[in-house]
């Protein structure tokens, strides 16, 4: 576990919402809110513009707050 994610290599991962596409996208998270196009097979779509939790708490305290 890496306490401070890299925001330089912030990276979105998302599915091409296409369903004959479905080709996984990674999109640099400067294109967040907004835009983007599939290049495989064309199609717009919005990067969403807050990045998703990955694993939820599962009631694991964080003893060390960064501010
Ligand atoms: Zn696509």
């Amino acid at each position: 576990m890496d306490p401070q994610a890299p925001a330089a290599a912030d990276n979105v991962m998302m599915i091409c919402p296409n369903l004959k596409c479905r080709k996984v996208l990674q999109v640099s998270a400067r294109y967040r809110g907004q835009q983007v196009k599939c290049h495989n097979c064309g199609t717009l779509f919005l990067v969403p513009a807050q990045k998703k939790a990955d694993k939820p708490a599962a009631g694991s305290p964080t003893s060390g707050d960064p501010v």
